[in-house]
């Protein structure tokens, strides 16, 4: 973390989880528990339908609403789609876009997650652009080569006061759901490689100012040591943001100064 520079955000994936009854009580336990001063941003993504009911619970939180993934087109014949103009009036204000989930399982490629990008921003929320390298492409070595060319992609186009507004997740897949962890060493190195591209295209004071998350099975144990090196500004947290208690652990881990 550094907050001399950039925010460092807590954000929960929600996933294809919990109903909008169970969106309230969720809120009304972490209501209870979440410490009044925060160093931290907070964000929780919830899946589309429960965005209303989220909005509602976490209000007078500081808790800020994020959705899951977005469609790039503004209006028109896409039946089943979601607009960025669409979560931008309901309030929302983060969108994840190119988890790994919808790379594998609903053909999001580098192409359509740049689109995405340019709509999130155009509508005036904030992105949380998701990278990361397979088991496989960690072992060839071609790790960094892959997530330069993710970012690239996914900025491609996009002017410098608005990569600012920009949020990157570094998740290894390899990492995701599985209960293995990047090791704090091996999640720095890469935030800071994605630190290093964006120097590279934007220069050094765009470069410092963007939050790079860690995201992969960021838990209670081991968030302190992950968020307190230098290049890691938060977390996006799946399984442990389902649990209120686990979430203000992590969100305490970020609160250390
Ligand atoms: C995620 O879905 O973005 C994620 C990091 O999940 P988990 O924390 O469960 O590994």
């Amino acid at each position: 973390m550094n907050r001399r520079y950039r925010k460092t955000i807590i954000a929960g994936n929600w996933k294809m989880n919990k109903t909008a009854t169970e969106t309230k009580k969720f809120a009304e336990e972490l209501k209870v528990i979440l410490p009044k001063a925060k160093w931290c941003d907070v964000v929780v993504c919830v899946p589309f339908v429960n965005i209303p009911a989220a909005l509602r619970a976490f209000k007078d939180m500081r808790v800020a609403i994020g959705a899951e993934n977005v469609f790039y087109e503004k209006s028109g014949a896409y039946t089943g789609e979601v607009s960025a103009d669409m979560l931008k009036d309901l309030g929302v204000k983060y969108v994840i876009i190119g988890h790994s989930e919808r790379r594998q399982y609903f053909g999001e490629t580098d192409v359509i997650v740049n689109k995405k990008v340019q709509a999130v921003l155009e509508a005036g929320m904030h992105p949380i652009i998701c990278v990361g390298e397979s088991l496989e492409q960690r072992e060839m070595g071609v790790t960094m080569d892959l997530i330069t060319l993710q970012i690239k992609s996914a900025l491609a186009g996009i002017p410098a006061e608005k990569v600012r507004k920009c949020v990157i997740a570094y998740e290894p897949i390899w990492a995701i759901g599985t209960g293995k962890t990047a090791t704090a060493e091996q999640a720095n190195e890469v935030c800071n490689g994605i630190r290093t591209t964006i120097r590279h295209l934007y220069g050094a004071r765009v470069a410092r100012s963007v939050t790079i998350q860690y995201g992969g099975s960021m838990n209670p144990k081991n968030a302190e040591e992950l968020l307190a090196q230098p290049d890691v500004d938060g977390g996006l947290i799946g399984g442990a943001a389902l649990k209120p208690d686990q979430f203000v652990e992590i969100i305490n881990a970020a609160n250390q100064e």
